[in-house]
């Protein structure tokens, strides 16, 4: 167990607009990690789960592979837990120096986590794999005997939830006939047998399946969700059906998908059972980009008048994305993802948001390889016109999966971390939602009251100065006063 003190701040303002700042001391304690972290993945046949999968396996089991621009060995490039740094400032020559994310902190080696998952599509992770075409041949062939016998755990299918088009992909489903308590009850002893047969301290749900609709249920609490289930509303969907079980069973759950899941009946469920949540859809490419632009667009004083995004691309989520329930979900959170910069600058967006469009195509030719297209249009000075465009192709799994990891490895670092605020405070652990997490999700959730942070910088400021604090330095002002001469 560490213990790091550090002084907090919040601004009181005034009806006249001034302010104060007050300092509220407070105190962090990290408990450390357990032996074994295990994983399950909803949606593990998938492009993502599949990746996921070989990849994590390929690196434990040292795999190098031939590829047309020579041998390969796995790096998690894209990861922020294993390649990620935190600056820690300079020397006395002004050299700057930094520590990796993974060397500040207690997290689980990536080859140490177990995995497992469901899919509603009964291949074996050597064919959901092939079918998935991200894994280089050389590499699948030197995988297939250790992903070929694991066999994706039967799954909560309904075909009102998922695009018509995946219905052949139905093949490995719990029964027609169960109730919505039959079901939560079976995902339940799935997550207990997982933990027990391999001997788990700690399992993480993750629902990297198919995009859902939105359920249009409109439950505010714990209780009157358990009575939705109980009378088998058909509003309650696979997703969060997921999300009760792994509560119920004492697990943290991520939503990497769109869709809903995450309201207030759902995080109030969590909270009851004392387990976190985290979601919703990962921030991997053409969103995160907006996510940086935006806010440097506009805190450089100019003015977006339209963002325009298109991408198309051809794997298994770009065809359930191709029906209109399913887009939507994506849409919205692609779409929010400005909010906050926008709502935060009245003074350059004193009438409204600007234009925001968001398409998405399923093209089958390029597979994984999605390839996105966006123009941002700006008012500058004097009624100027800049636009800045941009193409952006890269394969969509092997940009996800790296983020897929942090989001696991955070997740079960912040979940083991209280903090206590002010003196008289008793140490308590981060919010239901786990907001600090909000980096890694396009329409990130968080706690009642808790503000929404969608604008990259900041929330990559909250998460290296979390991790300046718990190794005694404090937040980075950047400032660099001292060494700018003078005296
Ligand atoms: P995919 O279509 O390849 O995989 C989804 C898997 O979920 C399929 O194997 C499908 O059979 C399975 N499935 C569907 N409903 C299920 C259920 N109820 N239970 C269990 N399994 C179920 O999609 P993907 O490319 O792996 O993406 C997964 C999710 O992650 C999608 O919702 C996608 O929008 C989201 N996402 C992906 C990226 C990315 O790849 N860059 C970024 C952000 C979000």
């Amino acid at each position: 167990m560490k213990t790091v003190k550090f002084i907090d701040n919040n601004i009181i303002v005034d009806t006249n607009g001034n302010f104060s700042v007050t300092n509220v001391p407070c105190e962090i304690t990290i408990q450390p990690r357990k032996s074994k972290l295990g994983i399950m993945i909803v949606g593990i046949g998938g492009n993502n789960g599949t990746t996921f999968i070989a990849g994590l396996l390929a690196k434990k089991a040292g795999i190098t592979w031939d590829t047309t621009t020579g041998k390969k060995s796995v790096k998690y490039y894209g990861s922020m837990s294993q390649y990620g740094s935190v600056h820690i400032g300079y020397d006395s020559q002004g050299a700057p120096h930094s520590r990796l994310f993974n060397d500040i902190a207690d997290m689980y080696n990536p080859e140490d986590i177990v995995m497992g998952g469901w899919d509603i599509c009964k291949d074996n992770m050597y064919d959901a794999t092939v079918k998935a075409q991200v894994i280089d041949y050389d590499l699948l062939q030197k995988l297939k005997h250790y992903i070929e016998p694991i066999i994706p755990i039967p799954s909560i299918y309904s075909p009102d939830f998922i695009a018509k088009n995946q219905a052949p992909r139905a093949t490995n489903v719990l029964p027609s006939e169960n109730t919505l308590r039959d079901n939560i009850n079976q995902i339940a002893s799935d997550i207990i047998n997982f933990k027990k047969w391999n001997n788990l301290d700690n399992v993480i749900v993750l629902w990297c399946a198919s995009t859902e609709r939105f359920t249009k249920g409109t439950w505010s609490n714990r209780d009157e969700l358990m009575e939705a289930i109980d009378n088998d509303d058909p509003e309650i969907s696979p997703s969060i059906q997921f999300a009760i079980a792994a509560a119920q069973t004492g697990c943290t759950f991520l939503n990497g998908s769109p869709q809903n899941t995450l309201g207030p009946a759902v995080i109030d469920n969590a909270k009851y059972h004392g387990t976190f949540v985290g979601g919703e859809d990962f921030k991997t490419g053409q969103t995160k980009i907006k996510s940086v632009l935006a806010d440097w667009l506009v805190s450089s004083g100019i003015k977006p008048l339209s963002i325009v995004s298109y991408n198309h691309l051809g794997n298994n989520d770009g065809k359930n994305l191709d029906e209109a329930p399913q887009f939507k979900s994506k849409e919205i959170t692609k779409k929010n993802v400005i909010d906050d910069v926008v709502d935060e600058n009245p003074a350059i967006f004193p009438d409204g948001h600007p234009d925001h469009a968001v398409v998405i195509k399923y093209i089958p030719a390029v597979g994984d390889s999605k390839r996105a297209m966006d123009e941002y249009y700006s008012e500058i000075f004097l009624g100027g016109r800049h636009t800045l465009a941009m193409h952006n192709t890269c394969e969509d799994s092997l940009l996800a999966v790296p983020i897929i990891l942090d989001i696991i490895l955070f997740a079960d670092f912040f979940s083991r971390i209280t903090i206590k605020r002010g003196d008289s405070d008793t140490p308590k652990p981060f919010g239901t939602v786990l907001s600090m997490l909000s980096l890694f999700f396009k329409a990130p959730v968080t706690n009642q009251a808790e503000p929404l942070v969608n604008a990259f910088f900041r929330q990559k400021a909250c998460i290296d100065n979390f991790f300046r604090i718990i190794i005694g330095l404090p937040p980075a002002d950047h400032m660099l006063l001292s060494r700018r001469g003078g005296a």
